[in-house]
C-alpha cells in the first residue's frame, strides 16, 4: 500500500516539474527581467539565436593566433542534430559555420520579416535538418534557459460588481457557448474553443493569442521612459537602448485583442493599478503537436476551411464583464499561435505553394487581417526546398528581400562525410582499412560535388603543377584540406604567407556554389555499402589499390562524375605519403645512431689513422681507420663522392673543430657537442641522405618483405638478426608514429615494396 502511494506521490511530484509552473504577476515578471533581462527580454530570434548558440558552443580555432583568420572554426553540432535523434543530421563544418552566421546575423538585425528558405538538392538530409532543428528548439524553449514569457489576463470577475446570478449565469454561457458551437460547426466555418480556463480562486485567465511577449502591453509612448526607470543604474541599459537587436521592444505592438481588452478595461475601471494587476506572465512553451510556438507544414497537409479561430465562451464572458461587446473580440488566425514562435514549411509544393504565397503576401504588407481586425505576423519563418521547385515560387524568386536563402548542400567536408559513414555502418568499419584510405573514399565522393575550376585557388596557387605530389590539378585536394579547417603542410611558406583572409573569404565562398550536384548523400552511402561488402570481409585490409580499382573497374559509370585525372592524384598523394611514413619509421629507428656517428667523427677527426681511442663524447671506443671514415663520409657526402674532396671535407671539419667549435663553442660558450654549428650542419647533411637512401638497401634484399610478411610469427626467428632488429623498428614505428595497428604496418611496408614506390620517387 505504501510502495503505491510513494510511486504515486513521486510520480506527482515529477509531472509538476515538468508541467507549466504558474503564472507570475506583472509585478514578479517585471523583477525577472530586471535580474535577468538577456534571457527574459528576447524576442524569436535572439532566442534562436541563444538555442544554437547553446547546442553548439563556441566553436574550435585550430589555428587561434592565425592574423589571417577568419573565424572558420570547427563546431560540435552533434548535441543540437544528432544526439537523442532517429535520425541524425550531420552539418559539415561550412554549413555549421553557414548556420551560425546566419542566426548571428539574426541577432543583430532590427529584424524585418522574412522566408528563410533552406535549399538543398534530393538527399543532402534537409527535412532531417529541420526536423532536429525544430524539436531541439521545442526543447529548449521549454526548458529554463530557452524561457520566454507570454502574456495572460487573470481577471477578477468581483472588480466588475457582483454578478446577476453566479450559478446560473454561467449555465447559461455554457448553452450559449455550445449553442453557437453547434452552429458554427456544423457550417463548417469556424473553429471553436469552448472552454474558458478558470483558476481556482475563480479568476478567469486569458491568455493572449498571439503569445504576446507581456512588455508590449506597456503603451509605446510609456515605454521607453519605463524601461529607463526600470534599468536605472543597470549595464544593460546602454545595452538595451543601443543594440539593434532590442529594437523590437520600442517598436512592436501587442495583439488587436489584448490591445483592446487593456483599453477596455482601463476605461471601465479607470484605475491603471488595478488593470495592470491584471496582466500576468508565463512560460511561453512550444508544443509542435498542438502547433503552439511551432508549427510544420508538410506539401501533402490539406488547408483548413477557416483559418478564424473563437471562443464564444470567454467572448461572452467578456461580453458580460466589459458590457461592450463591440470591442473586444477574441478571435485570431491560426498564424497568432506561431507568433513569436516558428512557421515552418517541409518543402515548398503543392499546398506548400499556397502556404508560401499566403505567408509572402503577409509579411510584404507587414500586417495580416482577420475578418475585421488586424493581426501582427512577427514569426520566424522557415522553409525547405528542393532547386527544381524554385519553379513553384518564381515570381518572387529573384526580387524579393522578403526571401532569403541558405544553401544546404551535399557534405564537402571530407570528415563529416567518413562520420556519415561510420554512423550508417558502424564504428569498426575504420578497423577494416589501411590509416587514410577511408577518408580518401571520402575524397573520392566529395570530388564529385565540387567545381573543378576554382578561380579563388588559381589566384592564390598560380601554377598547380608545383604541388603535383600533393595534389590534383583542378586543387580540389587542397581545397577539401582548407574546407576541413586545416592548411596543409607541404604548401610552400610563400604561398602559406599569401593565403590572407580576403583570399580564405574568397575559397569559402566558392562552397556556397557547391555541392548541388554530384554525387548525393543518399547514393554515397549506397557505393559505400557496395564497396564495402566487396572487401569489407577480406583478410587483408582495404589498401588504395583496392579503391581505385573499385571505382575504375567495378563502378565505372561513377567515373563520369569523378573530375579526369583525380583518382591518379589521389593515388600518388597516397603513394608519396606512405612512402614518407616508411622512411620516416626506418630513419627515426637510426637517430641515436646518427648522434653517435657524427660525435664519433668530430672526435676521430682530429687522429691520423689507425689508431683506436675511446670518443669523449659517447665513450666509444673507436677503431679509427680508412673504413671508418669512408663508412661515415659516404653518408655525409654520398657514395660517389672521390677520396680527394673526401679528405678536403676531412681536414675543413678538423679545422672548424679546433679552431671555432672546441676552443669557443665548447669551452668559452659551453656549449654541448650537439649544440654547435657543425653537430648541427653535419646532422642535416646526414639525415639528408639517409632518408634518401634509406630503404635501398631493403629493397634489394628479398629477405626483407619476407621478413615484414613473418613478423610476429615462429618464422620471424629463423632472419638474420640485423634484418630481424630494422623490421622490428619499422613496424613499431609505424604503429607509434602513425598509428598503424601491427597488421597495417606490415601490409603498408609490403604495399610500397610491391608498388616499388622508392624507384617512382626516386628523383623527388
Ligand atoms: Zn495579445
Amino acid at each position: 500500500m505504501n510502495t503505491v502511494k510513494n510511486a504515486l506521490y513521486n510520480l506527482n511530484h515529477k509531472m509538476i516539474d515538468c508541467s507549466r509552473k504558474p503564472p507570475v504577476s506583472f509585478e514578479a515578471f517585471l523583477q525577472d527581467v530586471v535580474s535577468r533581462p538577456q534571457i527574459v527580454l528576447r524576442n524569436i530570434f535572439q532566442v534562436f539565436h541563444d538555442m544554437i548558440e547553446w547546442y553548439i558552443g563556441d566553436g574550435f580555432d585550430e589555428y587561434p593566433n592565425d592574423p589571417e583568420s577568419i573565424h572558420y572554426v570547427n563546431y560540435d553540432c552533434s548535441r543540437l542534430f544528432e544526439e537523442e535523434s532517429d535520425r541524425p543530421f550531420f552539418a559539415d563544418r561550412l554549413f555549421a559555420n553557414r548556420l551560425v552566421h546566419l542566426v548571428e546575423n539574426m541577432k543583430r538585425g532590427s529584424q524585418q520579416n522574412k522566408i528563410y528558405i533552406f535549399n538543398g538538392p534530393p538527399g543532402c538530409g534537409k527535412s532531417t535538418f529541420l526536423n532536429n532543428l525544430l524539436r531541439k528548439f521545442e526543447v529548449y524553449s521549454n526548458s529554463e534557459t530557452g524561457i520566454r514569457y507570454e502574456l495572460v489576463w487573470r481577471i477578477n470577475p468581483h472588480i466588475f460588481g457582483p454578478p446577476p446570478d453566479n450559478s446560473s449565469m454561467s449555465v447559461i454561457e455554457q448553452l450559449a457557448a455550445l449553442l453557437t458551437a453547434e452552429r458554427q460547426n456544423s457550417s463548417g466555418l469556424t473553429n471553436i474553443e469552448t472552454h474558458v480556463p478558470q483558476g481556482a480562486d475563480g479568476y478567469i485567465e486569458i491568455p493572449c493569442p498571439s503569445h504576446d511577449h507581456p512588455i508590449l502591453l506597456i503603451p509605446r509612448s510609456y515605454r521607453e521612459q519605463f524601461l529607463s526607470e526600470l534599468f536605472e543604474g543597470s549595464p544593460f541599459r546602454e545595452t538595451l537602448f543601443t543594440d539593434k537587436g532590442y529594437h523590437w521592444i520600442f517598436r512592436d505592438k501587442p495583439c488587436t485583442f489584448c490591445n483592446a481588452l487593456y483599453r477596455s478595461l482601463l476605461n471601465t475601471l479607470k484605475d491603471p493599478a488595478l488593470v495592470h494587476n491584471m496582466i500576468w506572465a508565463r512560460h511561453y512553451r512550444f508544443n509542435r503537436r498542438l502547433g503552439e510556438g511551432i508549427s510544420v507544414f508538410n506539401p501533402g497537409d490539406s488547408p483548413v476551411n477557416n483559418n478564424v479561430l473563437h471562443n464564444p465562451a470567454i467572448q461572452t464572458r467578456l461580453n458580460t464583464l466589459l458590457k461592450s461587446s463591440t470591442e473586444v473580440h477574441y478571435l485570431y488566425s491560426r498564424l497568432a499561435k506561431t507568433n513569436n514562435g516558428v512557421y515552418a514549411l517541409m518543402d515548398i509544393k503543392s499546398h506548400n505553394t499556397d502556404r508560401f504565397i499566403e505567408l509572402h503576401n503577409i509579411i510584404s504588407e507587414g500586417v495580416h487581417k482577420v475578418e475585421d481586425i488586424e493581426e501582427n505576423v512577427n514569426s520566424l519563418l522557415l522553409a525547405i526546398m528542393n532547386p527544381e521547385d524554385q519553379k513553384n515560387i518564381k515570381e518572387f524568386k529573384s526580387f524579393s528581400d522578403r526571401i532569403e536563402y541558405i544553401n544546404i548542400p551535399y557534405v564537402m567536408d571530407i570528415n563529416t562525410e567518413v562520420k556519415i559513414y561510420k554512423n550508417t555502418f558502424g564504428k569498426q568499419i575504420e578497423e577494416r582499412f589501411l590509416p587514410r584510405v577511408l577518408l580518401n573514399f571520402a575524397r573520392v565522393i566529395v570530388s564529385t560535388r565540387l567545381m573543378t575550376r576554382s578561380e579563388a585557388l588559381l589566384e592564390w596557387i598560380g601554377d598547380p603543377e608545383k604541388y603535383n605530389l600533393y595534389c590534383d590539378n583542378n586543387l580540389q585536394l587542397l581545397k577539401m584540406e582548407i574546407y576541413t579547417g586545416l592548411i596543409p603542410q607541404w604548401l610552400s611558406d610563400d604561398d602559406r604567407k599569401k593565403l590572407t583572409s580576403k583570399r580564405r573569404r574568397r575559397i569559402i565562398a566558392e562552397s556556397d556554389r557547391e555541392g548541388v550536384s554530384g554525387i548525393s548523400g543518399r547514393d554515397s552511402l549506397k557505393i559505400f555499402s557496395e564497396f564495402f561488402s566487396i572487401y569489407g570481409i577480406h583478410e587483408k585490409l582495404i589498401n588504395m589499390s583496392v579503391l581505385c580499382d573499385f571505382f575504375t573497374r567495378k563502378k565505372r559509370d561513377l567515373m563520369q562524375s569523378i573530375p579526369g585525372g583525380f583518382l591518379d592524384s589521389l593515388m600518388r598523394m597516397y603513394n608519396y605519403t606512405v612512402l614518407q611514413e616508411v622512411k620516416e619509421s626506418l630513419y627515426y629507428y637510426n637517430e641515436r645512431q646518427i648522434a653517435r656517428d657524427i660525435m664519433n667523427y668530430l672526435f676521430a677527426v682530429n687522429f691520423e689513422p689507425s689508431v683506436t681511442e675511446v670518443c669523449t663524447y659517447t665513450n666509444d671506443k673507436i677503431k679509427i681507420t680508412d673504413e671508418f671514415f669512408d663508412e661515415i663520409e659516404s653518408r655525409l657526402l654520398g657514395s660517389a663522392s672521390s677520396r680527394a674532396s673526401r679528405m678536403e671535407f676531412r681536414e675543413i671539419v678538423q679545422w672548424e673543430y679546433t679552431s671555432k667549435t672546441l676552443t669557443q663553442e665548447i669551452l668559452l660558450d659551453g656549449k654541448s657537442i650537439t649544440e654547435t654549428d657543425i653537430y648541427r650542419r653535419l646532422h642535416e647533411r646526414y639525415v639528408q641522405n639517409i632518408k634518401e637512401k634509406v630503404l635501398d638497401p631493403f629493397l634489394e634484399n628479398s629477405n626483407f618483405r619476407r621478413a615484414i610478411k613473418d613478423y610476429n610469427t615462429p618464422d620471424f626467428k629463423t632472419y638474420d638478426k640485423r634484418i630481424r632488429i630494422d623490421v622490428k623498428y619499422l613496424i613499431r614505428n609505424l604503429q607509434r608514429k602513425f598509428h598503424y595497428t601491427e597488421q597495417g604496418a606490415k601490409e603498408v611496408c609490403i604495399y610500397v615494396i610491391d608498388n616499388d614506390l622508392a624507384r617512382t620517387f626516386a628523383s623527388r
